[in-house]
């Protein structure tokens, strides 16, 4: 639920900040207005940092066990246990990410390629 908020706050800082960054590049550009710049930038980093916010929460929310599952059947037996496809290590270990990502990898032990990820809680 929370990986929710996080990937759409994402996506309304990306929509609230590129139209800001165009209306000011306009200003900036085109109107010779140099006071622009500081919502320029402001806008362009809103932007960027929302919408890759946004891909970021969306990627760990699309790369679940349930994914890995699908794409890596001969590594995963009945009982759910599964292995790295990297190197078939059978010790999966699991981390949590960065604060407010409210995501756990689940990565190899041997060689620590990540496998999937899982939301926290
Ligand atoms: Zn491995």
């Amino acid at each position: 639920m929370r990986r929710k908020i996080g990937k759409w706050m994402g996506m309304l800082f990306g929509l609230i900040g590129l139209p800001l960054f165009l209306f000011s590049a306009q200003s900036f550009f085109i109107r010779d207005d140099s006071s622009a710049l500081f919502l320029l930038l402001f806008g362009g980093v809103m932007t960027l940092a929302g919408f890759s916010q946004y891909f970021r929460f969306n990627r760990w929310e699309k790369k679940n066990f349930t994914w890995y599952k699908r794409k890596h059947p001969d590594f995963c037996d009945a009982n759910g246990r599964v292995a790295c496809a990297s190197c078939n290590g059978r010790h999966i270990r699991v981390r949590g990410l960065m604060q407010h990502s409210y995501t756990r990898e689940h990565f190899c032990a041997a060689c620590g390629t990540t496998l999937y990820y899982s939301p926290e809680g």
